[in-house]
């Protein structure tokens, strides 16, 4: 089985869309997301543009702030300042990575944790790893609602997560221990890697190098959720996984591109309402 991740996503943004519809026919405001936006790295801008294109498909109202590169870590802070006293202000995005001159763990912290719809600032992660509502990280979340989407109860299962960043593979190891899976986090410096991965039900690849994993790390049967964004010696974009090979062995798969990648932005949009929401309602 092949997850769509392009399809699911569809259904979330139509999904939203209705909701951001029903808000204007009871003429109340929008959404409103701010993306904040330093120097001109070349994936950044197509991630702040699809991001920037989601909202306008949804009806969500937003605002890109550009710096240039020598903008300065006070500037930044003083933006962000700003932006968490608009009212209007429902989510802020600063899009990673910085420049190296300023401090991206001071920037994330700025972030008024309310407002914070990559769940990244510490009380969001915190409230993650004790399973209290936040901001869940829109990659780790988007992989969750593809496996709810295809039926997948990942409880009582084992669930390999090879990667250990704090946007992808801790956040995702915390989702599935929540949902009663027997996680394994593996890295750079695990030994038998293939031993272990082997044993997984779901694999959950978050490595960055491409083609890395072929049909020899999974047993029969495995899902397999592949985070990697990654180019190929032709220049192609590819996963962590060898798709082909690995899609013969596997129940279900992600492609790459068009599986765990479209989910992202459909979760920081899903989250931008609940932003929302929460403000304008206290809940
Ligand atoms: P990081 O570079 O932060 O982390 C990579 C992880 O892989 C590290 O924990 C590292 O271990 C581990 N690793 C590296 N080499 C090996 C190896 N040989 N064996 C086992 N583990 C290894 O990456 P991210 O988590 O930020 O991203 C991972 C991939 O996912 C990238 O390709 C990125 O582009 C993509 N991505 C995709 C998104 C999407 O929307 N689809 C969103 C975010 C990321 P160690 O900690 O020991 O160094």
């Amino acid at each position: 089985m092949i997850i769509n991740g392009k399809e699911i996503s569809q259904k979330i943004k139509d999904q939203l869309k209705i909701q951001i519809n029903e808000l204007k026919q009871q003429k109340k405001r929008v959404p409103l997301l701010a993306v904040v936006l330093v120097g001109h790295n070349q994936a950044s801008e197509v991630y702040v543009r699809n991001k920037v294109k989601a909202c306008e498909y949804i009806g969500i109202a937003s605002q890109v702030i550009r710096k240039e590169n020598n903008c300065t870590q006070d500037e930044l802070l003083s933006i962000i300042e700003k932006l968490n006293k608009d009212v209007h202000v429902d989510g802020i995005l600063v899009q990673l990575p910085l420049p190296a001159h300023i401090d991206e763990e001071i920037i994330i912290r700025s972030i008024n944790p309310d407002k914070d719809v990559d769940g990244f600032h510490p009380i969001n992660v915190a409230k993650l790893f004790l399973n209290e509502e936040g901001f869940i990280p829109c990659t780790p979340h988007g992989m969750m609602v593809m496996l709810d989407e295809i039926g997948y109860n990942p409880g009582g299962k084992e669930v390999v997560v090879v990667g250990r960043s704090n946007i992808v593979g801790k956040p995702v190891s915390l989702l599935m221990l929540h949902k009663n899976a027997t996680v394994t986090i593996a890295h750079s410096y695990t030994t038998h890697l293939k031993e272990i991965t082997q044993r997984a039900d779901v694999l959950i690849t978050a490595v960055g190098k491409a083609k890395f994993f072929d049909q020899s790390y999974i047993k029969e049967g495995a899902v397999v959720l592949d985070v990697g964004i990654n180019r190929d010696e032709n220049g192609k974009l590819c996963g962590d996984c060898d798709y082909q090979a690995m899609a013969e062995k596997a129940y279900a798969i992600t492609p790459v591109p068009g599986g765990v990648g479209p989910m992202t932005i459909a979760m920081l949009m899903t989250n931008t309402l609940l932003a929302y929401h929460r403000r304008s309602y206290g809940i």
